[in-house]
């Protein structure tokens, strides 16, 4: 992929830098620029993370999408960090995710694409720059890529080596991810074991029951001789917010089949609400890159946004390139999005549409957890099946914070976590997630709004 053998258009590469000379948002102060530019010198040397092949693979599943054909289910850590790379953890969220995808699959009759909020998840925009305790001022902290989450000047300071520990991180996530789905785990006729360990309650039961059903249809289909090899593989991509440029320019790479840069840091990536500014460097950047993009989209967004997003980051209109990530809010979604829909539904547009039912709904407990109503999640999402229904578009995706871990960082579910409990496992080291459980419950949830489109 780095040393094309088709000629490189240099407008080309000369536009992959065009982003520098913009308004950019969101980007640290790194202590010592000489380190700076070893570390970026030595990332665009290194290996890309994935392949432009798997990524050109992406964009037609997700044109899919776009034509109603399947469902996008998108999930894991608000910010992944280091020590949480560890191979139980990494398997739990696999599993998780495996799970509410047959719970889709099998509630819509459906395709799923799996994708995780994973291997490289590591840097975190913030409201603000700095963080006062004690009346003691620090750097906010960015994510594991950047900087330390502990409150001293030392692991606050901005460190480049941090990039490349995020990239060896990333690869040894993927690598552990790409066993896992190839190597036979993620093998449907596994279904049952994939809620091994995991702790009893209503979703689990009734995720025992599908699987019931699932391994007898399974049976069936093997005594008429049905072959099944390709029941041992599943697809599973990795995303995260394409937000720290310098991660995600030296990891941008010229494919040798075709001559066109792809971020090779992941197969998809979204821009978040706080940098999706028109003319500023992020929408500049994935503008240029062949990978599928995202773009979130928060309650004040207006149909004019979205037309300019569009014909910047999908001039040529290609099903499955562009997906929009909203993210209103509960009590906002109903007024919200269906305006946007509809002049979207009205242009020669088709992009896919994603709800992320948490980031519009954080509050702050008296007790001091950042946190989000189990309710408000569910209501978000029944709002944006609601939305499409009305407008006569199609749902195609959910993006969520999740967990496989039993933290209790989201109120309410079927354990009804109250503020007392929060405290009890609270991990997370940016916004709350859904654990095992919630995320189930979800899904079953989702199952059924998608059995009443089919
Ligand atoms: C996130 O996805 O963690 C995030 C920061 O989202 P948003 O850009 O929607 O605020
Ligand atoms: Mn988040």
């Amino acid at each position: 992929m780095t040393e094309p053998n088709v000629t490189v258009d240099p407008a080309v590469l000369e536009g992959l830098d065009a982003w520098r000379a913009l308004p950019i948002k969101q980007q640290p102060q790194w202590a010592d620029a000489a380190e700076l530019d070893r570390v970026t010198a030595e990332l665009s040397k290194l290996p890309p993370l994935v392949f432009a092949g798997e990524v050109d693979q992406l964009t037609d599943r997700l044109a899919r999408v776009a034509r109603g054909d399947a469902f996008l289910l998108q999930g894991g850590d608000c910010a992944e960090t280091f020590d949480g790379a560890t191979a139980d953890k990494i398997r739990n969220r696999v599993k998780t995710i495996l799970q509410m995808a047959v719970v889709l699959t099998y509630g819509a009759s459906m395709p799923v694409v799996k994708m995780g909020r994973m291997a490289g998840q590591f840097a975190k925009p913030r409201s603000s720059d700095s963080e006062t305790r004690d009346g003691v001022t620090l750097p906010a902290y960015r994510g594991d890529i950047v900087n330390g989450y502990d409150f001293t000047e030392e692991s606050r300071r901005a460190d480049p080596d941090r990039i490349l520990r995020g990239y060896h991180t990333a690869a040894s996530t993927l690598n552990l991810i790409r066993a896992f789905t190839q190597g036979g785990f993620a093998d449907l006729r596994e279904v049952h074991s994939w809620n091994k360990g995991f702790s009893e309650n209503p979703a689990n039961k009734r995720y025992e029951s599908l699987a019931r059903d699932i391994d007898r249809a399974i049976r069936f289909m093997g005594a008429a001789g049905a072959d099944f090899d390709s029941l041992k593989r599943v697809e599973f991509y990795s995303s995260h917010e394409g937000l720290l440029m310098d991660y995600e320019r030296p990891l941008t790479r010229i494919d040798s089949r075709t001559g066109n840069p792809y971020d090779t840091s992941g197969h998809f990536l979204w821009i978040g609400e706080r940098t999706r500014e028109l003319t500023g460097a992020h929408i500049d950047f994935f503008s240029r890159i062949q990978n599928p993009i995202g773009v979130k989209l928060g309650p004040s967004t207006t149909s004019d946004d979205v037309a300019k997003l569009i014909d910047i980051l999908d001039p040529n209109r290609t099903p499955g390139r562009l997906t929009f990530i909203t993210r209103m809010g509960a009590g906002v979604i109903r007024d919200a999005l269906p305006p946007l829909l509809e002049a979207v539904k009205n242009s020669d547009a088709l992009p896919v549409w994603v709800t992320d039912p948490m980031h519009g709904n954080g509050i702050t407990t008296p007790n001091g957890y950042k946190t989000r109503r189990f309710d408000d999640v569910v209501d978000e999402v029944k709002g944006f099946f609601e939305a499409h229904r009305e407008v006569g578009t199609f749902p195609g995706g959910i993006h969520v914070e999740l967990t496989g871990d039993d933290v209790t960082e989201c109120l309410g579910g079927a354990e009804m976590i109250d503020e007392e409990t929060l405290a009890s496992r609270y991990e997370s080291l940016c916004d709350p997630r859904l654990n095992h459980k919630q995320s189930l419950e979800l899904a079953f949830l989702v199952a059924e709004e998608l059995a009443v489109l089919a």
